[in-house]
């Protein structure tokens, strides 16, 4: 798969001869530069060469007109675009991918989580424990249905949530734990699923970051008793905006085609008298064109996947010698991982104290996009607001709604240690690149640190 074959210190040396101008051709392939003067041994922000200046990454979504949109253009040309067959067919493929019995898909990730946690009757007076490492919908969704998220702070290793921290957050309200695969990394579900059962809780999986992720050889989603993912466009399966809830339960899947189609009896789920709506509900269809979308996309989710795989291992293997820099850690069950994010810890103290906004900024000068990632959610202005409403006011006792008291009992110093200052993120596409590609994504991190000196004095000017 790889397209070349040399080491790093090999790529390194080609690189700082090609950037002082030397002609070197013999046995080196890959579509390397030659920038003329610019020595590549100095960090790009310090007037160096860039480690990478290939045109672009790969771009995302990846889009085939000739094998992709045959099926679209039909569906478009059908005139049948709200649900029908083309979703029921998506939702097949999707089970099928996962080797879960159901799937349903509905508008986004977002209302997957909203309905099956309806549908699991996690309503108003019940706790959910979540991860505060994860994308605001997670939490969002918690409230969407009047019930209470309660924080439990990550494993500092894995930035998952933390199993060792699950008991002391359960209290007689707790009604289900909501793992988030963060990054499309595996929780550890193996204490989750033991936790859960001690505790007669529900799992509902937020795998919308985990496509094909796996612990003991089972996809995640199909751990829990509900599996939620996204397909919205930065996700690993792209459709724009989708989403999926998926289940081996009948009953559970049948209730939540009902309330995601207006409580329309549908299945098991049927009404007593006659045939209207048989619950509360909603309408968060999919709609035919997006299935077609999916339909395509999914055809190279699994080798995508694979090749995730082998780029962050290989990207891994390169950047942690390098002082200060701390990747993530895989939990020993786990059987593969997504990488919708290849993530670090980065040290300042072996940087010489160069702040990661300066640090960050020092690769980008590289021609490497990258970012710090989630900023802390269980700090954010959305939850005391939602304490204010009328709902919650009514259902929750004052003493639960005390903003202070809530932050005091929902502290999480691990995953502000996370957010505030340490994480590093490179996003899913990166690791759609050759090993070159990864070569040079480890040479700037060594550039930079190498001259952290040089770039924090600069920086202080
Ligand atoms: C994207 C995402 C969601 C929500 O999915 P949407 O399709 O964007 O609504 C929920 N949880 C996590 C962890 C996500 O990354």
């Amino acid at each position: 798969m790889f397209k070349s074959n040399f080491s790093r210190r090999e790529f390194i040396k080609f690189n700082t001869l090609a950037g002082l101008g030397t002609v070197l051709t013999a046995s080196i392939t890959a579509p390397l530069f030659a920038k003329g003067v610019k020595n590549a041994a100095t960090p790009a922000i310090l007037g160096g060469q860039p480690a990478w200046d290939k045109i672009k990454w790969p771009t995302w979504p990846v889009w085939n007109p000739e094998t992709d949109e045959k099926r679209v253009l039909e569906v478009l040309r059908s005139g049948v675009w709200s649900r029908a067959a083309v979703v029921t067919e998506f939702e097949k493929e999707w089970a099928n991918a996962l080797g879960a019995k159901r799937s349903l898909a509905v508008s986004n990730g977002t209302n997957a989580l909203i309905v099956a946690l309806n549908q699991l009757n996690i309503r108003g007076g019940d706790e959910v424990l979540v991860p505060p490492y994860t994308f605001i919908a997670t939490v969002q969704a918690v409230l969407a249905n009047g019930a209470m998220p309660v924080f439990v702070d990550i494993d500092p290793h894995t930035y998952q949530m933390d199993p060792a921290k699950i008991e002391a957050k359960i209290t007689p309200r707790t009604k289900a734990i909501l793992p988030v695969h963060i990054l499309g990394l595996p929780a550890d579900m193996d204490r989750i699923m033991a936790i859960a059962k001690k505790h007669n809780l529900v799992v509902i999986e937020d795998a919308c970051q985990a496509h094909l992720a796996e612990v003991n050889g089972k996809k995640v989603g199909t751990i829990g008793h509900a599996g939620c993912f996204s397909f919205q466009n930065s996700k690993n399966l792209p459709i724009g905006e989708a989403g999926a809830i998926v289940s081996n339960d009948d009953a559970f899947m049948d209730r939540c085609f009902s309330y995601q189609n207006l409580g329309l009896p549908y299945g098991s789920a049927v009404g007593a008298i006659g045939t209207g709506s048989i619950m509360q509900g909603t309408k968060v269809r999919l709609t035919e064109y997006q299935a077609a979308i999916g339909l395509a996309q999914l055809k190279r989710l699994d080798a995508q996947t694979t090749t995730r795989n082998e780029n962050a291992a290989f990207l891994k293997s390169q950047i942690k010698v390098i002082p200060g820099i701390v990747p993530y850690k895989l939990y020993d069950n786990v059987t593969r991982a997504a990488f919708h994010l290849f993530a670090f810890r980065y040290k300042k103290e072996k940087f010489k104290g160069l702040s990661r906004e300066e640090f960050l900024n020092a690769i980008r000068a590289e021609g490497i996009p990258c970012s710090s990632g989630y900023t802390t959610l269980n700090t954010q202005p959305f939850l005391k607001e939602t304490f204010q409403s009328k709902n919650y006011q009514k259902i929750y006792s004052k003493e639960m709604l005390d903003y202070n008291k809530y932050m005091e009992r929902n502290r999480c110093p691990e995953n502000d240690k996370l957010c505030n200052e340490e994480a590093v993120w490179f996003t899913q596409n990166l690791l759609l690149g050759n090993k070159s590609d990864m070569m040079a994504i480890a040479s700037a991190i060594e550039k930079v640190h190498k001259n952290a000196d040089k770039i924090v004095k600069q920086a202080k000017k």
